[in-house]
């Protein structure tokens, strides 16, 4: 349902020279931004009628009828989309596959070709397959997956990995039996964490699939887990776009040794970790083809996309992007509806109160506003906006996530702290400017974490190199289940984090940028 509020009474900007600093910062925009409007905007997108905003499903295209509802009042400018035509909702492009036919990987080697089956030597764990999928592949060994800068240690170093096939070895490098990297750090790989940030940062190495070696620690883990292929998947299909998520399998020590047919230094056991014996390499004659097939059916989805031009003749040509997810999930498996209060229609009601305070009183840069598609179903509507940018891509100057911004995390009751998860592409710049933001406005306990590309929406902007932050309370014991409620969210938390956003936006909108 549209909403109005009143314009401020005084022209803002006039008012602006007379009046004191205190007295400007209460006619901010950003006093549009309130509890009670979050909550309203939350509570209707979270409603059992819109049946969790599942991707593709008609309670998400209620949704994003919502989004572009809202934008449109607030007086958001469409932007023109690949039709020619300007609108609200950016078309995304994705198929549910069904697989008709288990996956084959045939790995053909100097001493002779290996057919490896699912469940039997692999296992599709995530990721798409599509960058794999009718080509023949180059294999290439990567070592333990390591990269600790910090520490020294680059497992990468000189290996080209874009579309191949790449081997990750698990655990960590030891030296004569004692860890090669400092303690804290060599501990971390010894366990599922270390696992998961071999994954990230994985992600921005462009191969086209990782054969990820089993370690004998989570293999009664990975065991029980289904495979992918399991189960119908909903994938980006757009052949333009680059890959993203690579083609992630778990496969048997055993296999791998014999893929690798003695080369990339002289490994022999599965548990092995002596840094000399695990040499990356790209490995002579050795290729894959991986044989599959779907059946495949389009779905409909949409980004909202909304725009506030800048005020200034130059500056107007950048953007800083304000974005969060719409999409939640499907039902539960006893058919519960997940209604994805906090996950993430707190984030959505949030750049609808941002969108509506900054088409106010606009900035002198231009702000993009987005609530993307499939961020569930793998960050699908942000990689489509970016792939297929209805702004020029390369004048975002940042992107500011939000996601999940009303509950807290039990390390963090005492204060209701909130995170700035940081992508690797952040400036310390941005940073400082961001706690500076802080002080003089909300003045919410923040948490720094700097993450390696996990996260939001925020990976697909850190991928193209766009610098932002990422906004999140933390996880909670009803994240992704169907008690993810709209009457458990921390409305003044909610306030506090969307002003902030909104205050931030407007630095960047004004301001020269240090990293640009
Ligand atoms: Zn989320």
């Amino acid at each position: 349902m549209p909403r109005h509020r009143p314009h401020p009474p005084v022209p803002v900007l006039l008012a602006a020279l007379f009046i004191p600093l205190a007295a400007q910062e209460v006619s901010s925009p950003a006093a549009s931004i309130t509890a009670a409007e979050i909550r309203r905007h939350v509570y209707y997108l979270a409603s059992d009628a819109l049946e969790g905003r599942y991707m593709a499903s008609k309670g998400y295209e209620i949704a994003a009828r919502y989004g572009e509802s809202q934008f449109k009042a607030a007086g958001l400018k469409p932007p023109v989309l690949a039709d020619g035509k300007p609108g609200y909702l950016q078309p995304v492009p994705v198929q549910r596959r069904t697989c008709t036919k288990e996956p084959v990987l045939t790995i053909a080697t100097p001493k002779g070709s290996l057919r490896l089956e699912q469940p039997k030597d692999f296992k599709w764990l995530d990721g798409d397959i599509l960058p794999c999928q009718d080509r023949t592949l180059e294999v290439v060994f990567a070592g333990f997956g390591i990269r600790e800068p910090a520490a020294g240690w680059n497992d990468f170093k000189g290996l080209d990995t874009e579309g191949k096939l790449v081997i990750i070895w698990p655990n960590a490098p030891l030296r004569k039996g004692k860890p090669v990297l400092p303690e804290a750090v060599h501990k971390t790989y010894l366990q599922a964490g270390g696992f998961q940030k071999k994954l990230m940062s994985l992600l921005s190495l462009k191969a086209a699939g990782v054969l990820l070696v089993t370690d004998p620690a989570l293999a009664a883990m990975i065991d029980k887990s289904k495979p992918k292929s399991a189960s119908p998947q909903i994938v980006y299909a757009n052949s333009k776009a680059p890959a993203f998520i690579p083609w992630i399998v778990t496969v048997k020590p055993e296999t791998v040794l014999a893929m690798m047919a003695g080369q990339a230094g002289g490994l022999k056991k599965a548990g092995e970790a002596e840094a000399a014996k695990v040499r990356p390499a790209a490995l002579k004659g050795v290729t894959a083809t991986v044989d599959v097939s779907f059946d495949s059916e389009a779905l409909p989805s949409w980004n909202v996309v909304g725009m506030v031009e800048g005020t200034d003749p130059v500056l107007k040509a950048e953007y800083v992007a304000v974005t969060a997810h719409l999409d939640h999930l499907n039902p539960d498996s006893k058919g519960d509806i997940r209604n994805g209060a906090d996950d993430n229609a707190s984030g959505s009601a949030a750049v609808m109160e941002i969108a509506e305070a900054v088409a106010r009183r606009p900035f002198k840069r231009s702000v993009v506003f987005v609530l993307f598609a499939g961020e569930e179903s793998g960050l699908l509507g942000s990689r489509h906006f970016l792939a297929e940018c209805p702004v020029p891509r390369d004048k975002i100057v940042a992107d500011l996530t939000l996601d999940m911004i009303a509950r807290t995390d039990r390390a963090s009751e005492s204060d209701r702290a909130h995170y700035a998860l940081d992508t690797d592409t952040i400036t310390p710049e941005f940073k400082k400017l961001l706690i500076a933001v802080n002080e003089r406005t909300v003045r919410w306990p923040l948490k720094f974490e700097r993450i390696g590309g996990a996260g939001s929406d925020n990976m697909t902007f850190a991928n193209f190199g766009i610098p932002g932050v990422f906004f999140f309370s933390g996880s909670h014991i009803d994240y992704h289940r169907a008690t993810d409620d709209a009457d458990k969210l921390d409305y003044e938390k909610a306030e506090a984090l969307t002003r902030l956003t909104y205050e931030l936006a407007a630095e960047l909108g004004e301001k020269p940028l240090p990293w640009r």
